[in-house]
């Protein structure tokens, strides 16, 4: 699919916004009621709905709850069943490392070990992002290399920070070394298969070397591996769709995927919503395809807050109208996946969906929710198929055959 779309799409002048509310979709808390979307009193999404057309995704599959980063794979027009992305190669890209295909990244942290190497505190009492930059500096100057691996560390948030494994015969099937509670000792790493032996024999001779240059650096005097993986392949959005493509979001996690498909991650200057939007307008001229990430709605779901979740919803319907001040030729308003208040957690329904552009036929869906998107006219789809059709209303797609 990738190379038919490649083969059929143009470069153009016209613009598209992907607004994603991760984990947007929900669920009523008691029978008869209704959903967090529902509930919101969003007024400008609404009066989209009945301009544009609507619909619903299926993030991966009917009845698959994926993570994040599947889910915006598949928004993003890839098979997310083709390429899998560990947390590690994740989070590296989410600090701004740059990976090659052969890296193996893997998140770490500090921990907190007694004298006999039991796990006291698995965040080595979440260290300021200082001692962190200092203690990874310290490890660094120490560890650069171990065999004819290169070691390059980068220092995350507090007592986070991540390991990129660089050299040739590394695989990334290496389980992790963080037993996920305390009163353990610190597992070995273990390779799941024969190309990643060797992966897994560096990976513990460098927690063995770093917990001896941590000994006397309490509370954190010893390091946990998680997530360890190997870059994907993945070609970017330039090649495949011929955007120039810009991505707008506050969690590193998402930067990342968004780096990985080849967007450039553009400056916010806070933590804000309203940020985010400040970004998009400043530099609409620059770029042709905007994705815009926002997290309040997904976290507010994980924390089973039902009025917090509104509130995020209107928080960003209020701001709704800059984004139709730019005029994109497209925009889509949609999830990721959902995030109902009643779970707390990631969910297998369906994502509304809202594409509005010159070129669609509007159905007869008035608001935007999940029961009036089940009634619009794109139907239910599946979440990697809406970037061709986002493609296609910006009229950047020729046709396929003669
Ligand atoms: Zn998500």
């Amino acid at each position: 699919m990738e190379e038919i779309i490649s083969s059929i799409t143009i470069k153009s002048e016209s613009k598209i916004v992907l607004l994603v509310m991760d984990g947007v979709g929900g669920l009523p808390q008691e029978p008869g009621g209704k959903t967090e979307l529902e509930s919101a009193y969003t007024p400008h999404l609404d009066r989209l709905a009945q301009r544009g057309i609507c619909g619903l995704t299926d993030p991966l599959a009917p009845g698959i709850t994926p993570g994040s980063g599947p889910a915006h794979l598949a928004l993003f027009g890839y098979d997310p069943f083709n390429y899998y992305i560990g947390r590690g190669v994740l989070e590296a890209l989410g600090i701004g490392m740059e990976l090659t295909p052969i890296d193996i990244a893997a998140r770490a942290n500090y921990a907190t070990v007694d004298e006999q190497g039991i796990i006291v505190d698995r965040r080595a009492g979440r260290i300021s992002t200082e001692r962190n930059i200092e203690l990874c500096n310290l490890l660094q100057q120490k560890i650069s290399r171990i065999e004819d691996i290169n070691i390059i560390i980068k220092p995350g948030k507090e007592h986070r920070f991540v390991v990129v494994f660089r050299g040739e015969g590394l695989g990334g099937g290496v389980t992790e070394t963080d037993p996920q509670k305390e009163g353990k000792k610190p597992l070995q790493a273990k390779a799941v298969d024969t190309d990643s032996e060797k992966t897994a024999a560096i990976v513990n001779r460098f927690i063995e070397i770093a917990g001896e240059i941590l000994k006397d650096s309490k509370p954190a005097n010893m390091i946990l591996m998680r997530g360890i993986s190997q870059s994907p392949n993945i070609p970017p959005m330039q090649q495949i769709y011929k955007l120039n493509p810009a991505a707008i979001a506050t969690y590193p996690m998402y930067k990342g995927l968004a780096r990985l498909v080849g967007m450039k991650i553009l400056p916010i200057k806070g933590e804000t919503i309203e940020d985010e939007f400040i970004a998009l307008e400043e530099h609409f001229s620059d770029y042709d395809f905007f994705f815009v990430h926002i997290k309040k709605t997904d976290s507010s779901g994980e924390d089973g807050s039902f009025e917090k979740k509104i509130k995020a919803i209107e928080e960003v319907d209020r701001l709704i109208p800059r984004i139709e001040k730019l005029n994109p030729d497209v925009f889509v308003v949609t999830g990721d996946h959902s995030t109902p208040c009643l779970l707390k957690s990631h969910s297998w329904h369906p994502n509304p969906l809202l594409l509005y552009s010159r070129t669609c036929l509007p159905d007869k869906v008035n608001s935007f929710g999940e029961r009036e998107c089940n009634q619009g006219g794109l139907g239910r789809i599946r979440a990697m198929e809406l970037m061709p059709l986002i493609l296609a209303h910006a009229q950047k797609i020729i046709k396929f055959g003669a």
